[in-house]
């Protein structure tokens, strides 16, 4: 406990899960009280139980709803009297090429992980400045360089990163707006991306640590721009891919 986010209202979204889930135990860790909005009430329910904490709320929230977007910021307001961090990390993964991919898939994956960023980021945006509060979008390198048969995620992911600097442009200085790109990273997502151990294996062959993240490295990337310490970081797209993309390609 670092206590650096000492009386600091959070939410996570997708915190029930993976990236989500790390980051929901690191920013209590740090002191803060944490909303945990996921569409799996279950999931929910067992990190409030693993935690024990009156600091952890949990909100079922399905982010495709904009209804239910606006209900959890408001119902985290009105619980904790304010907000001073969202973490935008809810998403889902995305297989196919263009010419794959049909129109309900491609406006579901657009709905989830760009969308529901925007429309989450445009209403907390009012609580946010007035406590000089901060936003922290979860992204990809397939946001910034691309992985194969991945069109919409790809594309998704690109939107997040511009969407990102975007609203750091727009408002600051009363809101901090960065994002962190991950690498592969060992959660639920990918493992179901994934399929089976060998392809896992295949997938982290090459990658210069030698294996995927894990879910507590990105957290530490979010919490850290979400904190103090980052006061003076806006506009930023934070790679967590243990120098997956500092690769041009070429075999070793
Ligand atoms: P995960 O599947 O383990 O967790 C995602 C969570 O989001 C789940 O708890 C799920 O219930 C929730 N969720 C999904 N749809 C939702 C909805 N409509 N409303 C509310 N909650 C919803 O995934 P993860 O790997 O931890 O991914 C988290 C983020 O990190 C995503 O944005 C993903 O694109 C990104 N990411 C993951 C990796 C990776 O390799 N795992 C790499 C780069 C980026």
């Amino acid at each position: 406990m670092t206590g650096r986010l000492n009386g600091k209202v959070a939410i996570v979204t997708g915190g029930a899960s993976g990236i989500g889930e790390a980051t929901v135990r690191r920013l209590h860790a740090d002191g803060a009280a944490v909303v945990v909005a996921d569409v799996r009430p279950e999931a929910i329910e067992a990190l409030s139980d693993a935690l024990q904490s009156d600091r952890i709320i949990g909100l079922r929230v399905d982010m495709m709803q904009t209804a239910e977007i606006e209900a959890m910021i408001a119902a985290t307001v009105a619980r904790c009297g304010g907000l001073d961090i969202l973490v935008n990390n809810a998403g889902i993964g995305s297989f196919g090429r263009v010419t794959d991919i049909d129109l309900a898939h491609w406006r579901e994956v657009m709905t989830i992980d760009v969308e529901a960023v925007m429309w989450a980021s445009r209403t907390a945006m009012p609580f946010l400045a007035a406590r000089q509060g901060c936003i922290v979008n979860v992204a990809s390198v397939a946001g910034i360089a691309g992985d194969y048969g991945f069109a919409a995620y790809n594309a998704a992911k690109a939107a997040v990163i511009n969407l990102t600097r975007a609203m750091a442009l727009d408002h600051a200085p009363q809101v901090r707006v960065n994002v962190v790109s991950p690498g592969l990273t060992r959660t639920p997502l990918a493992e179901g991306l994934t399929g089976n151990a060998e392809i896992m294996a295949a997938w982290t062959d090459g990658l210069p640590m030698g294996r995927p993240a894990e879910p507590a490295e990105v957290a530490a990337a979010i919490a850290f721009l979400a904190s103090p310490d980052a006061s003076y970081i806006n506009g930023h797209n934070l790679v967590v891919d243990g120098g997956g993309i500092a690769h041009t390609g070429m075999p070793n």
